[in-house]
């Protein structure tokens, strides 16, 4: 199936960098929010999206223009779905914003549109029956920075039709993302099933003072050849990020290790204002940490 007409709920963070991506790669997109003022701040948010297009890519004032005019605001579900063949959803991270959108969506979208979901944390079986047509329905979920992050993990659920995972993958690569299909449910999808236990278990070594920063970090690059360790990678995630999934975790499950952890990063980096390396100190300090000096992986 070929798309033409996109449709994006909600133009946030996310929201305003697929809208753009798309219609930058020549797709018409609807924008939809809540109202008016919101879509006020969506268009800055985009012209703020399209001088990173110029740095990272290149992009010509001209292609620019193009992609803008491609736009489309609105405040009213039923017009900014009107034609769409596929509503990319990336509206709050809140079950229950996200069931009473999908049942709003259900009654006004066209029969043959698809829902992809960009949810990050919840499953797309939480509200496939909420869409009223869940073979129609799966999770498209991208990675902050889309023009340059450009991986689109695309998941199933139980009951996800064949033809429409297939067309989703299609559509990702029209848009320039490398597709990652995944085949069934998955919390995380594949990226945070992998990085999710990494961190933590250097978090741990660390809390457990089984060995220092840099030497955790050390012994990852040099024996992968990946070119950041797992402390760098925290600084870019941003340390109050770090800090709410083990504080989750502590008080979920009592462990005495994630309690010393939570309370490590409030007080030695949080309260002290080092959230990584957008405040350019955290584990490191920017813009020269010491991982990417020469010496750093020598003795
Ligand atoms: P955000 O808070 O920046 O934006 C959410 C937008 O949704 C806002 O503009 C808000 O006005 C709008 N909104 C609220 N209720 C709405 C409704 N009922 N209908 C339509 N719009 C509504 O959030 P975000 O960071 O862009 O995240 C959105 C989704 O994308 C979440 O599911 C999140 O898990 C996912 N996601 C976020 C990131 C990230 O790095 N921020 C990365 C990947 C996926």
């Amino acid at each position: 199936m070929e798309f033409k007409h996109i449709t994006v709920a909600g133009s946030g963070v996310l929201g305003s960098q697929i809208a753009f991506q798309s219609a930058f790669k020549g797709y018409q997109v609807s924008i939809y929010d809540i109202n008016n003022e919101v879509l006020e701040k969506a268009k800055n948010r985009i012209q703020q999206l399209e001088t990173f297009y110029q740095r990272d890519l290149g992009a010509s004032k001209e292609e620019l223009l193009e992609a803008y005019n491609r736009l489309t605001f609105y405040s009213n579900l039923a017009e900014a779905t009107e034609k769409a063949d596929l509503v990319i959803e990336a509206i709050p991270e809140v079950v229950q914003i996200k069931l009473d959108f999908y049942q709003e969506l259900a009654k006004v979208a066209p029969a043959h549109t698809i829902f992809a979901t960009n949810s990050s944390t919840l499953l797309p079986s939480q509200f496939a029956e909420a869409t009223g047509r869940p073979e129609q329905f799966l999770a498209l979920h991208f990675a902050n920075e889309i023009w340059k992050n450009n991986t689109a993990e695309i998941m199933k659920h139980q009951t996800t039709a064949d033809h429409v995972f297939e067309s989703i993958i299609s559509f990702a690569k029209t848009i320039g993302m490398v597709a990652l299909p995944i085949q069934k449910e998955q919390p995380g999808y594949v990226l945070n099933s992998l990085l999710v236990p990494l961190l933590e278990a250097a978090e741990i070594l660390l809390v457990n003072d089984v060995a220092e920063v840099e030497t955790i970090d050390k012994a990852w690059m040099i024996g992968t050849g990946a070119p950041l360790g797992p402390f760098a990678m925290l600084d870019v995630i941003g340390i109050t990020t770090a800090y709410n999934i083990v504080k989750g975790k502590a008080e979920a499950t009592g462990k005495p290790e994630y309690i010393k952890l939570a309370d490590l990063l409030k007080t030695q980096y949080i309260d002290q204002g080092k959230l990584g390396r957008s405040t350019g100190e955290g584990f490191y300090q920017y813009p020269n940490p010491r991982f990417i000096q020469p010496d750093f992986l020598k003795n």
